[in-house]
């Protein structure tokens, strides 16, 4: 028998982000997570994960409808009884519930990185958003010198004189152009093995 307060407890500790991330990716959704749903052939993320005002996370998906907290949903995807869900809850967080034998260290392991991932998660996601921004602005100033030294050349062009400053300008521009193009693009659709090539090789000092 565990008692009411241990299960409470329990249900408090446990952090669901790093329990679902076992099972699939997680996506950063504002102050949750979205990820693909385990109960339903899911190829869109329609589950969401959220931090409610008493510290539980808590599950719901949009399209079977399936929502519960940390422990139900141990016992759905580990086909597990309530006070079995409640214990492997327990060894994950360290708790006790009275029930124990001998933790699975393994498992407790897994958590405790899949836990510091998620925290990873976040703050590459909120990178990419900045970074995104950051390639865009220096994108329009590109764009703006472009049209300048464009004008320049034209000018030159049709007063048949050479004009090898505004040349090498617009050269060097249109490159700077598509470097900053091709980022843009990988932050907004690309893999996440090449944002993260991204993030390291320029944003990581
Ligand atoms: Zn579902």
């Amino acid at each position: 028998m565990i008692r009411p307060e241990t299960i409470e407890h329990v249900r408090q500790a446990a952090d669901l982000p790093a329990i679902v991330g076992r099972y699939t990716s997680l996506r950063r959704s504002g102050r949750g997570f979205q990820a693909l749903c385990q109960f339903h052939d899911d190829h869109d993320p329609s589950l969401s994960l959220w931090q409610g005002r008493d510290g539980c996370w808590r599950f719901r998906c949009f399209a079977c409808g399936a929502a519960g907290d940390s422990i139900a949903f141990l016992q759905r995807t580990e086909s597990v009884s309530f006070p079995e869900a409640v214990r492997y809850l327990g060894d994950l967080t360290g708790i006790d519930t009275g029930t124990s034998v001998e933790p699975n260290q393994a498992r407790v392991r897994e958590y405790e990185q899949q836990k510091q991932w998620r925290d990873k998660v976040r703050s590459f996601e909120e990178w990419r958003s900045e970074a995104f921004r950051h390639y865009g602005r220096q994108l329009d100033a590109c764009e703006e010198r472009l049209a300048f030294w464009s004008d320049i050349a034209k000018t030159a062009f049709e007063a048949g004189i050479e004009h090898e400053e505004s040349s090498r300008w617009l050269g060097q521009l249109y490159d700077e152009r598509q470097w900053l193009e091709y980022r843009m693009a990988v932050l907004h659709e690309g893999t996440r093995q090449d944002q993260l090539e991204i993030w390291n090789d320029e944003w990581i000092k």
